[in-house]
């Protein structure tokens, strides 16, 4: 028998070993009108956990609260109980079950540095939305919805994920990089161009850096506008990297 107790996602989050981590920034970087939303959201690290560039946090999502709602009432159930699952004997609602995976976290980039911001880990998401199996509306991705509506001052249960040292990028004067990245792509690209911006502001050496970057519209999802300066804008480039646009709604 399994006994589940204290809050809903308490268990789940033992289980994968996150923890909570704060939100203290969260903002759209696309366009209001832009149909593909893009976010950003920023969370602190606990005192001494810190991370490398481009590491990857694993979130473990929330459900739509509406949706869990609907569920809680299709199956009678009081959203405040606890529920022991005999797994000994046949249930009537064994089939729901069946059909419901707990939830498992989802992979983010980290897209901070861990030179210039190693308290916090940057994030950008990409809303995803697929036709729902239903065949009635659009299904958001759980991951994705959960982060895109997360609020200054909310908490996501996260963990730190190393990467594969293949996907750190060296800087240095013998090794010319080459980046390409279309969308949320560049997610983990960002730490590595800040971390490269610092090195040439103090003093280091560095091969020759290209970036071409993918992108619907310029003036509706040029996700590093910030740290281009401007929006709207073709940068020759970008922290010491330069830079190519491509794109698609364009010639
Ligand atoms: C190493 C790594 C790094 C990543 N970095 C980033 C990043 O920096 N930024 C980013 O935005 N993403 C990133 N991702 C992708 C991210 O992990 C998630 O896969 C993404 O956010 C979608 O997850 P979700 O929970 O929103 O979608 P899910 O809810 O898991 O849906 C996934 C798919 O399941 C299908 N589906 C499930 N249920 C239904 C249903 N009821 N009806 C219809 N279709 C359904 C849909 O087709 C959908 O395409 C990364 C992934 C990896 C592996």
């Amino acid at each position: 028998m399994t006994e589940v107790i204290g809050g809903p996602l308490d268990a789940l989050a033992a289980r994968h070993g996150v923890t909570e981590l704060n939100v203290t920034e969260a903002r759209s970087l696309s366009e209001p009108s832009y149909p593909r939303v893009k976010r950003f959201v920023r969370v602190v690290l606990p005192p001494g956990q810190t991370y490398r560039t481009a590491d990857h946090l694993a979130v473990l999502p929330a459900n739509d609260p509406a949706l869990v709602e609907r569920a809680a009432k299709l199956l009678d159930a009081d959203l405040d109980t606890v529920l022991n699952i005999a797994s000994t004997r046949p249930r009537p609602d064994g089939f729901v079950l069946d059909l419901l995976p707990p939830i498992r976290p989802r992979t983010y980039s980290v897209s901070s540095s861990q030179s210039t911001a190693s308290g916090h880990v940057d994030l950008i998401v990409s809303l995803l939305e697929a036709p729902a199996r239903s065949g009635r509306g659009t299904h958001p991705g759980t991951g994705s919805r959960h982060l895109n509506t997360v609020r200054v001052g909310d908490v996501v249960l996260a963990r730190r994920q190393p990467c594969r040292e293949a996907f750190r990028i060296t800087h240095d004067d013998r090794t010319p990089v080459i980046v390409i990245a279309a969308g949320t792509g560049l997610a983990p690209f960002r730490g590595a161009i800040a971390d490269r911006l610092g090195l040439a502001e103090s003093g280091a050496r560095l091969a020759p850096a290209l970036c071409y970057f993918g992108c619907d519209a310029p003036d509706a999802d040029y996700l590093l506008a910030e740290e281009a300066g401007a929006k709207s804008s073709r940068p020759a480039s970008i922290g010491r990297m330069s830079w190519g646009t491509a794109a698609s709604s364009e010639p």
